[in-house]
């Protein structure tokens, strides 16, 4: 069986296009569903209107108001804790958050997790540490771990999200022309023909499709892929770099399977 996602990100600049994409695609693959990211500051009662229309979209907060370190910076995030909370109680959203640019500090994790979000990131790293074991994390890397385990696979840091050009988990975006106004405004997308002939070649209508939210993981994962010979406390660290100063560290390279 292949289980595929979808996720669109920095909804609903560009929404209409985005609407219109996921209708000809739930036409032709009946099982699609997909993860709508939307921001939460620009969300208008159309946009609310037109995705409860389809219930193949669950729509999850992106940021707050996608300012990039929003959730990062103290400063940034404090005076927004009461939008999480309206978001956490709003049966609209659902609740699986991703930090704009998958940027999070440690203490503003603590406080989804206090509110029962569980948390978007886009690799096996990038997490602040320690994670607390009881948070939920959708994680595409680890989920092709857990799915395919019988299977090779890489991981392409150069591509944009870390994804594969495979249509198996889809991160897509509108595309921003320079300027924010003119972000708003934007009448061209990113989900062009090139881009869905890219994903589809793969697809087959009897795949399986699952929202995002419904495969999250533990996300107390303690790999460390090789981004610097840094080597924490009860964790396992791939970097060769490191390999003369700790026995917790493997040989490994992109091309072979995780040894979890
Ligand atoms: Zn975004």
């Amino acid at each position: 069986m292949t289980l595929r996602t979808f996720d669109y990100d920095d909804f609903p600049i560009d929404g209409d296009h985005f609407l219109h994409l996921s209708d000809r695609l739930k036409k032709e693959y009946p099982k699609f569903c997909a993860s709508v990211f939307a921001i939460p500051k620009i969300m208008r009662p159309r946009h609310w209107r037109a995705l409860h229309r389809r219930d193949w979209l669950r729509v999850c907060p992106h940021g707050f108001t996608h300012r990039k370190r929003e959730c990062r910076f103290p400063e940034i995030w404090q005076p927004r804790l009461g939008m999480l909370d309206d978001i956490a109680s709003d049966d609209c959203w659902t609740k699986c958050f991703k930090g704009p640019w998958y940027g999070y500090s440690e203490g503003f994790v603590e406080e989804l997790r206090q509110r029962k979000f569980s948390v978007c990131n886009k690799s096996l790293y990038g997490f602040p540490l320690p994670m607390p074991g009881d948070l939920m994390a959708w994680n595409i890397a680890n989920v092709l771990a857990s799915h395919y385990s019988d299977v090779q696979f890489g991981i392409d840091y150069n591509d944009e999200e870390g994804i594969r050009d495979d249509g198996l988990h889809v991160v897509s975006h509108p595309v921003y022309p320079p300027g924010s106004l003119a972000k708003r405004k934007a009448g061209q997308s990113e989900i062009s023909n090139r881009h869905v002939e890219m994903w589809t070649r793969s697809w087959s209508p009897d795949d399986e499709w699952a929202f995002v939210s419904d495969l999250t993981q533990p996300a107390l994962l303690k790999l460390n892929l090789g981004c610097g010979p840094d080597v924490r406390d009860d964790w396992t660290c791939l970097d060769p770099r490191a390999k003369d100063l700790d026995p917790r560290v493997i040989e490994w390279d992109f091309r072979r399977m995780i040894p979890f």
